[in-house]
Formats: structure tokens, sequence, C-alpha cells
């Protein structure tokens, strides 16, 4: 684990400068670099495509921006931080008194060391994000200010990679790629994502495993108008994002509270002896937001370290690769793994000699025991297999109600479905 937490780091460090937003070049650059660990299905949205109540917007992309004060030093630099620009600015090339380019500078004068990260997405607007302390050192005078954008007819860039299954049902995995060099709140998540993707692929799940790669909210919302029709298919689903701080695990259930994603994460979050929350849903934070929309009303959650807006360095220049530890990135991602194990895995089975306990001995289920190191455990398993498998209880809730491990009741089910005892 240590070995795949540095390795998604470097992911996160490769994509940390790209200038990464709803739209454009910074988005596409950022799946390229995904694309050599996943292969991708790249989509190309046009502008003014109606998806569900939006419309895809103009695309953005900027190519230098800066500040000169008077004596023409650049005291902002996008080339320093793509952070510097307010996202989606229009174009500017002017020169103006400090006075006035005050109202187009963003700071955060409570902490005042830090740039902050600032969009203005569907209000034509050109800005510029610095820290307090930049901005008080600055002396008076003419300030020439340039944003060499452009905000045009283009296309919203999303990409999907698929993990086929043993059945067409799907997990959705999804994770924003629309923030600039933010490294917690979304490279953290797409690191994750990207490792996760290769860890299914390594055998044949039981579901599909479809990873979007998208934009926050257009992103998600041009997925559904685009995907309509086949979304009854997608039965689970998680949002991966805030995948790398050092904090701990935070689980934020579906919708609907109950849904079998929530309960698989409840049951590894507490099984692990991980630290963690587990909190309600809330029509807010990221694109689970979209998935639980009432029409869709998807299972989906979303697993983050420390949540949306809980942490100081939030959409600030301190959210970046130091931010995010190597081995938070690789526990997400086995947290991630273990999750889907059982999600895989959980059936609900028919006993089919359901009157009195069926004679295990006679059927070689106790000797099938005999190499394990936790026979009484596995026998154990077996007749709570038995006693729940009444097409109501999953197995997921015998390990619950039993207090057993998810892999033993597995194993058990496995047995007991080999000996004719039960069936799915
Ligand atoms: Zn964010």
């Amino acid at each position: 684990m240590t070995a795949v937490g540095e390795e998604m780091h470097a992911l996160v460090e490769r994509m940390y400068p790209l200038c990464r937003s709803i739209t454009g070049d910074g988005v596409r650059a950022t799946l390229d670099i995904v694309g050599e660990y996943v292969p991708l299905q790249v989509h190309e949205v046009p502008t003014g495509t109606r998806v569900l109540d939006w419309t895809v917007p103009q695309e953005w992309n900027v190519r230098d921006a800066y500040v000169a004060d008077p004596a023409g030093r650049r005291v902002v630099d996008f080339a320093a931080s793509s952070l510097h620009v307010l996202g989606y600015s229009v174009p500017v090339s002017a020169t103006m008194p400090l006075s006035e380019l005050r109202g187009h500078l963003h700071t955060l004068p409570e902490q005042p060391e830090l740039v902050p990260y600032r969009t203005s997405y569907y209000k034509p607007e050109w800005g510029f994000c610095l820290a307090q302390e930049t901005l008080d050192a600055l002396p008076d005078g003419e300030y020439e200010v340039r944003i060499d954008s452009t905000l045009a007819d283009g296309h919203l860039t999303y990409a999907e990679h698929v993990v086929p299954g043993q059945v067409a049902d799907e997990v959705i995995v999804s994770c924003h790629v629309c923030h600039p060099s933010l490294a917690n709140d979304n490279l953290a998540g797409i690191a994750v994502a990207t490792f996760l993707a290769r860890a299914l692929a390594e055998g044949t799940p039981y579901y599909t495993y479809r990873f979007l790669f998208a934009p926050g909210t257009i992103g998600a919302i041009t997925w559904l108008a685009r995907n309509e029709e086949r979304i009854g298919q997608v039965k689970h689903g998680i949002v991966l994002a805030c995948a790398g701080d050092r904090g701990g695990l935070t689980y934020k259930r579906s919708r609907r509270g109950d849904a079998e994603i929530d309960r698989v994460m409840r049951h590894v979050l507490e099984a692990s002896g991980r630290p963690h929350d587990i909190v309600g849903f809330t029509p807010y934070g990221y694109d689970e937001r979209q998935f639980c929309s009432p029409g869709f009303d998807l299972g989906v959650g979303s697993l983050t370290r420390t949540p949306y807006a809980g942490y100081p360095e939030y959409h600030t220049s301190a959210d970046n690769p130091d931010f995010v530890a190597p081995e938070a990135m690789a526990d997400t991602l086995a947290v991630c793994r273990e999750a889907f194990a059982v999600l895989d895995r959980n059936r609900r089975y028919l006993n089919l000699s359901p009157y009195g306990e069926p004679q295990l001995g006679r059927r070689g289920l106790y000797d099938a025991l005999g190499g394990r190191s936790d026979t009484k455990q596995a026998q154990m398993a077996m007749l709570w297999v038995l006693n729940l498998s009444d097409g109501e209880h999953d197995l997921l809730d015998v390990a619950e109600r039993s207090g057993l491990p998810f892999d033993t009741v597995a194993a058990a089910a496995d047995a007991l479905g080999a000996a004719g005892l039960i069936k799915a």
C-alpha cells in the first residue's frame, strides 16, 4: 500500500499545475494524464447543449494573466499558480489605479498568507486571487492588468472508464475534475479513482464499474442527461472527493439513507476499526446532489476524508500536494476496495431445507471446516446463513446480526450453496 500511495501522490503532483475549470484544455490535459493509467472514453459536449435544466456553457481557456505594479514587476502571476485567476474570467487588458483594481482582487483576510480559489462561472467578470499580505504590500500607483483568456463556443469535456463485470448492473464511481491547483479537493479523488479502476480490473468483478471523471455539477448533470435511458442499470455508487488529507474517513449516506452502499460502507468502516464518521444526506457538497436528486434518487453516497469545506486549507493555496498524504490516499483506496469486495459478494439466499436444521455432517460440511483456524466461527456462520436465508436477509444482514466477519459468512454461503442447501 505504501508503493501505491506514492504512485497516487506522484499523479497528484503531475496534475497539480494544470488550470482546470468546468470546461477547457486544463480538463483535457488532466484526462490525458489519467488516460496514461486507464483507458478513457472522452466525451465532448458542445456549448449550448441543453442538459436537464441546464445548458452547457461556453468553453473557457486562459493562456496568461498577470498584474504588474507601477515598476512593471508581475506581482500576481498566473504562471506561478492557476489559482491567481478568477475562474471563468473574461479577458481584460487595462491600466488602472490600485483603488480601482481592488474591486477585482480576492483575498482571505483571515488567512493572509493564502491565495483563495474563486470562480464566476455564470456571471461575466474578471478578477485575480492573491494573498492578503501580497495585497497589503502593494504601493499605490497605476497597475497593468492583463488576462489573456477566451470564452467562446466550444465543448464541455468529461470521461468514462468501464471495468466490465459479470453482470450489466453498474456501480458508478464519480469524481470532479474542475478545480485548478487544489490537491485534496479534486486531485486526490481523481488519483484514488484511477488506481481503484486499475485494482478492480485485476479480476472480473461481479458488477460493472463505471468511473466518471467530470466537472462538478454541470458535468454530472450532463452525464445524467445523456444517460437517462440506462440510469436504471446504476444500482450503487460513490462520489469520491477530499480523498487524501490526513483526517479520518467520512461517509455521507445516499438520500435513501439505507441503500445497500450505505449499509456496506457502514459495515466496512465499523468492522475495520478505522476512525470514521457517518453522516446523513444533505443536498449540498459534491455530485451526490445530482445523483440523489429526487428524479434519480440513486443509491449513491459520498466518501471523503475530512468532508467538504471542513478544513482550513479548503479552497485555498494550502490545499497543495503537501496537504495530501500517500498513506491517506492508500487508506481511502483500501476502504473502497474492501467495500466493493463486500458489495460484489453480497446476495440474498433462500434456504432450500428450512424445516429444522439440515444435517451438515452428512453432507461433509463439517469436514470442509477441518483445516480452518476459525472452525467454530465458520460453523456458526453456516448456521446463521441457513437461518437467515429466508429471501429477506442478505449476507450483510447475516454478518451484522451474527457479529461474524463478512468473509466468513460469504465462505459459509459458498459451502452451503455447493452442498445444494441454499440458492441465490
Ligand atoms: Zn471544491
